[in-house]
């Protein structure tokens, strides 16, 4: 096998998204697994749904088009704001997306029409990450004036946290949404079917036991993907943390007098073929006995005195959820499975 790749356990996966979609489904919320971090891996995107996720989202429509054309037919929605170039696009192979901006929110509609379509709108509200959303103080008028554009529906309204803000959102933030969502109801009239509470920072909140007001529904990726709560950069409960692993050749080893560990002495170094054009270096987790030395866009390089490191020999190294995200979109970067697509 070639190297550097990917090698995906497809069997932790559908086990992390069984056990998320049973611990949230009794506590009335859906999960939508978020397959951005994989570029919309068709396999790893069925492997979700296998564990019971009700849709798929994405940032990127070319993911969202591999998965169509890899005959994944579930909803799916885009969870970044259609850019103009795009909009055909998302009318024709997602069934609702994610929005902020009314320009964008009138132009979906009238490509729409145009393919005798509706699109569903969810309507983002900023709660304090400071990216995506709608004022809350707005959006009862901005969810009217979507009610009142042709060839969209208000389907729901959604939060995002810890993307750009590391807040974590509080039990008083869920029941702000909730809230709203009854007050975007008496404002303009249209059942909003979907209240979306973010992502997997948001997990803490959603497992504990406080009421869940109306909220119904989270976007999954990092907690799916790697089992790990990203408020906290901790493993959760009872999910895999190792669904994928980077392999990467190395390509020297030697002793070498280390300039940043020059105290040292002499010590044994490797060198990975792996840089930061495959993957992003700071995020990746090394074998016991290896310290992170340094990359650069094609090497990284590691202390490897408490770890026997062959030249051709491969080393199987752990991957923050930016790392994978990164791995996965090289081109350099293959993809193998441990446990067969089903
Ligand atoms: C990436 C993203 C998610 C998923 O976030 P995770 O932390 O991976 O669960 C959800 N919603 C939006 C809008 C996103 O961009």
């Amino acid at each position: 096998m070639t190297a550097p790749r990917v090698e995906i356990d497809l069997g932790k996966i559908r086990a992390n998204a069984r056990s998320l979609v049973r611990r949230l489904g009794v506590r009335g919320i859906t999960v939508t697994g978020v397959t951005k971090a994989v570029c919309g891996h068709p396999d790893v995107a069925r492997a979700m749904l296998d564990g019971g996720v009700v849709g798929l989202a994405d940032a990127r429509i070319r993911n969202i088009v591999r998965m169509r054309m890899a005959g994944i037919l579930c909803p799916i929605s885009m969870i970044r704001a259609p850019m103009t170039g795009e909009m055909e696009d998302v009318i024709r192979y997602c069934d609702a997306s994610y929005n902020s901006e009314m320009e964008t929110i009138r132009k979906l509609g009238a490509a729409a029409r145009k393919q005798g379509a509706t699109q569903d709108v969810i309507l983002m509200v900023e709660m304090g990450d400071m990216r995506e959303g709608v004022m809350p103080e707005d959006l009862d008028d901005f969810a009217a004036r979507v009610v009142e554009t042709p060839g969209v529906a208000l389907k729901g309204i959604a939060a995002n946290f810890g993307c750009m803000g590391n807040l974590t959102p509080t039990a008083g933030d869920m029941a702000t949404l909730s809230r709203l969502a009854d007050q975007v109801e008496g404002a303009c009239g249209p059942f909003v079917a979907v209240v979306s509470g973010g992502g997997s920072a948001n997990l803490a909140w959603a497992l504990d036991k406080g009421p869940s007001g109306r909220v119904n529904n989270l976007r999954l990726g990092e907690a799916i993907l790697l089992g790990i709560d990203p408020a906290t950069g901790r493993a959760i409960d009872g999910l895999h943390t190792d669904a994928f692993a980077l392999f990467a050749e190395v390509i020297e080893t030697r002793l070498k007098l280390g300039a940043m560990v020059a105290k040292d002495g002499q010590r044994p170094r490797s060198i990975l073929a792996v840089g930061w054009q495959d993957t992003d270096a700071n995020g990746l987790r090394f074998p016991h006995g290896v310290r992170f030395i340094g990359a650069t866009s094609d090497h990284t390089v590691v202390d490897t005195s408490g770890f026997t490191a062959p030249v051709g020999s491969e080393m199987r190294i752990g991957l923050s959820y930016s790392a994978l995200m990164r791995a996965m979109s090289a081109p350099d970067c293959q993809c193998a499975f441990k446990t067969d697509p089903v």
